[in-house]
């Protein structure tokens, strides 16, 4: 009998495992693959080291993250960038972010942005919408939208803008017309208002699996590969996970979707686990000359089924200088119809579950799941556990809150 069994090994299910030992607890992670990582492995092919969950660069705003990784793997093991983001626009490729770097674009092209910023929803007075597609035609004014936002989200998630939530827009631009004014006029971003991370940590050796390979380390006694989590019953005072393993407190980090037949199909709870959906990611690796010194690159442009491009060679120290991969939704990808300069893919992984496809209403479906199953000692960590779009460094520091709870309820 285990006080916690983990529901998969991927950072979160790693770092929980990790934490909840050092307070003494018994604990087993049960993954599925053959090895732990998830969305954070790491491939070496033909001397290429490709990330196969897509772009993966760390950074972080919470020092605890950074104590924790860097307590496994030393920040000298790290190479730090300042990040070279780019946007493809036409024929035009400009900096990240789009308010900013209008600048960049041709005469023609940053008057036709600035009126349709100036005109937007919001400065013209009209009310807030509550779909994305929406929103951000009122918040960003329709040429942002219909030259980048609505493409690339597009391709990105798979669904029609209008069927989003607006509840993770955190992650869009902020377009202030007086700053994208003053941006234009001076041909020139401040960097200080950069709505994302600036710089970024990637290993010298190992991509960014090696970070996983770092905390997971004592970790791997407890992690039990290749068993696919397929049975959860709850018994009087016990969790049985797949008729075998028994504990008193479940931790699920896999999408909740995929669990609900191994709940006993809970059918009261049927449209909430529809409404936990994910995308799944096709990473293509190329081979091609470059001498540019981007990392990566959005591309909205909705001839190109791939929605960002990535030039290993500028980032992984230990990478062929010739590395490109790209990411596209697996509805735009069709085996073997992406091919640069004619020449096909030397690889191609897909992943699965790779982000949480925030449809209206998946706020509340993911909160009733979790009020449901946490008294019942069942809980949801993570990307997956909270259905939220996490990268891997918050998905860490939620771990780090969850254990930290555990103290204050003793
Ligand atoms: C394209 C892309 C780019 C990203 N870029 C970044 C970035 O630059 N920086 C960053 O910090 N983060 C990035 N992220 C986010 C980051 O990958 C995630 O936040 C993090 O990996 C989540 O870890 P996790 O352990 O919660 O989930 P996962 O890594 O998905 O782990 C879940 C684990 O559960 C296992 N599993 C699933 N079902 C079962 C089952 N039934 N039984 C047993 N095991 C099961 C899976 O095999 C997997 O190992 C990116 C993600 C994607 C998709």
């Amino acid at each position: 009998m285990y006080d916690y069994i983990i529901i998969g090994a991927g950072i979160t299910g790693i770092t929980l495992c990790k934490l909840l030992r050092e307070k003494g607890r018994n604990v087993i992670c049960l993954e599925k693959e053959e090895e732990p990582g998830g969305l954070c492995r790491t491939k070496r092919i033909q001397g290429h080291t490709l990330d196969i969950g897509g772009g993966h660069f760390f950074h972080t705003k919470h020092q605890e993250v950074f104590d924790l990784v860097f307590k496994h793997i030393p920040k000298e093991e790290f190479n730090y960038y300042e990040r070279v983001s780019k946007i493809l626009l036409g024929d035009e490729t400009i900096d990240y972010p789009i308010e900013s770097n209008i600048w960049q674009l041709p005469m023609n092209e940053q008057i036709e942005y600035i009126i349709s910023v100036i005109c937007n929803g919001e400065q013209s007075g009209r009310p807030e919408p509550g779909n994305y597609e929406e929103w951000i035609r009122w918040k960003l004014g329709d040429k942002i939208c219909d030259e980048y936002m609505i493409p690339y989200n597009t391709k990105l998630w798979g669904v029609e803008p209008k069927e989003m939530d607006i509840d993770w827009l955190h992650k869009i631009p902020r377009v202030n017309v007086r700053e994208v004014l003053q941006y234009c006029l001076q041909r020139k971003q401040d960097v200080t208002k950069f709505p994302a991370h600036i710089h970024f940590y990637y290993p010298k050796k190992g991509g960014f699996q090696a970070i996983i390979n770092a905390l997971a380390k004592d970790e791997l006694p407890y992690i039990k590969c290749g068993e696919k989590v397929e049975s959860i019953v709850k018994n009087d005072d016990a969790w049985v996970i797949n008729g075998k393993y028994q504990a008193g407190k479940v931790i699920n980090t896999t999408p909740w979707c995929d669990l609900y037949e191994a709940l006993g199909n809970p059918v009261e709870l049927k449209s909430d686990f529809e409404k936990i959906r994910y995308n799944r990611i096709v990473v293509s690796l190329y081979e091609k000359h470059y001498d540019i010194n981007w990392h990566w690159r959005y591309i909205p442009d909705k001839n190109k089924p791939y929605h960002r491009e990535f030039y290993i060679g500028n980032f992984a120290q230990d990478s062929a200088k010739n590395g490109i991969y790209l990411e596209t939704n697996i509805i735009n990808h069709k085996e073997g119809n992406l091919k640069i300069d004619d020449r096909p893919a030397v690889a191609e992984y897909v992943t699965d579950a790779a982000y949480p496809v925030p449809v209206i209403g998946h706020a509340d479906a993911i909160k009733r799941i979790l009020d449901h199953y946490g008294p019942l000692g069942l809980y949801g960590v993570g990307r997956w556990g909270q259905h939220e779009y996490q990268n891997a460094d918050v998905s860490v520091h939620e771990a780090m809150r969850f254990v930290e709870s555990l103290d204050r309820e003793g």
